[in-house]
């Protein structure tokens, strides 16, 4: 695995775990060359899916994209590491176990809303107000693309009540 600092080939895994639900194998890396150290993650891929935007377009499917836009959701939120990561790959598993090999970005969506309404209530309400803003005013895509950005892109409208659903 090439280190992501300096770009060496030469990188040793010094220790790997499997994550709880033993869906996952985390390792730890260290780049001899520079003492950078990085972590990798091991993980099954049932199937390759494409994912279809409103507009039409087909992009692949990119875990680290759902990934961003949960932590984003998420940020500076008390919600274990382990627990988001689960949330996500159950997702995965959802998609990749339906049987079909193209998803509509909107189910994509949904199935976040469901999985952050169970873990934070404020990543949820975070998360369905931008959702719901992009329904109304544009292209889904936008949603998983510009969530990742590492501006604000999540107003934090805690004037609507969690408990209240569209
Ligand atoms: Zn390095």
């Amino acid at each position: 695995m090439r280190c992501p600092y300096c770009g060496s080939l030469d990188t040793q895994v010094k220790d790997s775990r499997p994550s709880d639900d033993h869906s996952t194998i985390r390792r730890r890396r260290i780049c001899p060359d520079c003492g950078g150290r990085f972590t990798t993650f091991e993980r099954v891929q049932l199937r390759e899916l494409t994912v279809v935007k409103r507009s039409g377009r087909r992009t692949p499917f990119d875990r680290d994209k759902l990934m961003r836009s949960v932590e984003v959701a998420l940020r500076k939120r008390p919600v274990e590491p382990d627990r988001i990561e689960r949330m996500v790959n159950g997702i995965v598993r959802q998609l990749e176990s339906s049987g079909e090999s193209e998803v509509a970005s909107e189910a994509i969506g949904e199935l976040i809303m469901e999985g952050l309404r169970s873990l934070d209530g404020v990543a949820y309400v975070r998360f369905a107000s931008v959702y719901r803003n992009f329904r109304e005013t544009k292209d889904f895509e936008a949603l998983i693309g510009e969530l990742a950005a590492d501006e604000p892109a999540v107003p934090v409208t805690a004037a609507r009540d969690p408990g209240t659903k569209g």
